[in-house]
Order: C-alpha cells, then structure tokens, then sequence
C-alpha cells in the first residue's frame, strides 16, 4: 500500500482511465493507488484497467457483505446485488436453531461466508463445480476464519443432490444470463468465467434443473432462495411453483430491480 497519494500521480492515473472509457475515473484511480505498493504498479494496473479488465480482478479482492473476498480470472466477482439474497435467507431463517444451509454454485464462497458470519452456529455447505473457483473459495475461507464445508461437485448431477437430506435452506446464485446477454456482455463480464454467467438459451436452465433435483433434499418447511435476473421473477416463481413449493415470493434489490425469488417446500 503507497504510504503518501502524490496527487500528480493521482491526476495522471485518472486521465489513464478516463482516456480509456473508465467512468469513475476519479474515484478507480485513488482505489488503485491505495492498493498498490508503488506509482509503477499503480500505473500498470491502470493501464490495464483502461483495457476495462475487471479492477475487482486487478485488486484482487473485493468487499462482499463487509467481508473481504478475494477474487481472480476464473471466479465470478461479488455483486452487491447479491447481498439481496444473503439477507432474504438471514430473515428467513431468524426463527431457526443452527440451520442446515447448502449454497449451490458458491463461486468464491461469498454468500456461504456472509451466511456464516452472521450465524455462526449455521452448518454451512457450499457446493462448486469449477477447481479454479474453488480456490477462490478454499482461500475465503481459510482467510476469513469462518469454518464452512466446501465440496467439489457439478449441482446438476442427481447424485449430487442425492447424497444431502434434512436442509433447511438452499440458496444458489446459479448462471442466469440468456444467450442473447451472452452476447452482448459489457466488456468487463467477458473476463468473467461464461460457466458462471450462462443459464441457457432462456437464463432459467438452473432454476429448472435445481429446483427439480434438489427439492427433497430440503426437509418440509424448508427454504429455496435463488438470486434471478431483473426480468425472471414470474418465470422463476411459476417454476417453483410447478415443483409445489409454497409461500413463494420475489423480492427486490437496493436498485428496485426483482432479485430474488424464494418458496417454501411443503
Ligand atoms: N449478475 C451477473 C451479471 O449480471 C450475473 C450473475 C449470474 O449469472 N449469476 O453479470
């Protein structure tokens, strides 16, 4: 970390990126002066954010429900959005002693983290096919000091749902974008991992398939909360609702975007 912010250097990091389409110029470049060790880094580091590679991958970490999560090529970068989610699971399960939670497609292990900081006594499993991510999620882990269980394995597999009974809770943040997103991602998602973006032709492949396999591994009363697309609320609530979950609801983001569907197995 640069001990002094030299505002010359400060000036001319921020014309770096505002010349390459940047818009919080200002703002990116006191982040990567803060973070980097010395001007030459820094000045690196804005050369390639001025590519518009993710400056979530060029600091290598990123906050997430006031956890730091380390990130690189081959995660999917934390959303704020996606503290929608975290927090539609913390209420729902206010009432429940030492809940059993699986997170399917944890990525860097985000949300299995946040859910774990805030109820220590949850027994919390996420679940990532990719072994890159995986990484990501075994390094959170071990750097947070939150003892949650992570197990490599492929969610749309029966086997997989197979071998867990008696959860109280599923979330998932699965891939949602539709093949018409996939090709028109903002350059910077383009970096991100497509396994982690693509849900499909229509976006709602895993909705379908996860909700389908992995119903009964919820115990009756039991939660499914899955983050969706702005534009999936009532496709994602019909498809919980063909798989007779109850008490179903779509909930929104800080941005007033739906976010999160979620229902009750009966
Ligand atoms: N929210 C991400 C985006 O819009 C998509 C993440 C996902 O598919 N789960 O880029």
């Amino acid at each position: 970390m640069m001990q002094r912010m030299e505002p010359a250097l400060l000036r001319e990091l921020a014309e770096m990126l505002r010349a390459g389409g940047i818009e919080d110029a200002e703002l990116e470049a006191k982040w990567i002066c803060e973070d980097m060790p010395d001007a030459e880094a820094a000045r690196e580091t804005a050369r390639r954010r001025a590519k518009h590679e993710p400056l979530q991958y060029l600091l290598g970490a990123w906050e997430f429900y006031g956890l730091r999560i380390e990130v690189g090529q081959g995660v999917l970068i934390p959303r704020a959005d996606t503290e929608t989610l975290v927090e539609a699971a913390l209420d729902r399960l206010k009432q429940t002693a030492s809940p059993r939670i699986m997170d399917l497609c944890t990525g860097s292990g985000c949300i299995a983290l946040a859910l774990k900081s805030q109820m220590p006594d949850a027994d919390v499993t996420g679940i990532e096919k990719s072994a890159e991510a995986m990484k990501f999620a075994e390094k959170n882990r071990s750097a947070l000091g939150l003892d949650i269980t992570l197990v490599p394995g492929d969610v749309l597999q029966a086997e997989t749902a197979a071998a867990f009974t008696g959860l109280d809770c599923i979330v998932s943040n699965p891939p949602y974008l539709t093949a018409d997103d996939m090709a028109h991602l903002q350059q910077e998602v383009t970096y991100e991992p497509a396994s982690a973006l693509d849900g499909g032709a229509d976006g709602l492949h895993f909705y379908r398939e996860i909700t389908r396999l992995w119903r009964d591994a919820l115990k009756p009363g039991g939660l499914l909360a899955f983050e969706i697309g702005c534009t999936q609320g009532a496709d994602a609530a019909e498809i919980l609702r063909q798989n007779d979950f109850e008490q179903i609801a779509v909930l929104r983001d800080l941005n007033g975007n739906e976010r999160v569907v979620l229902g009750i197995h009966r």
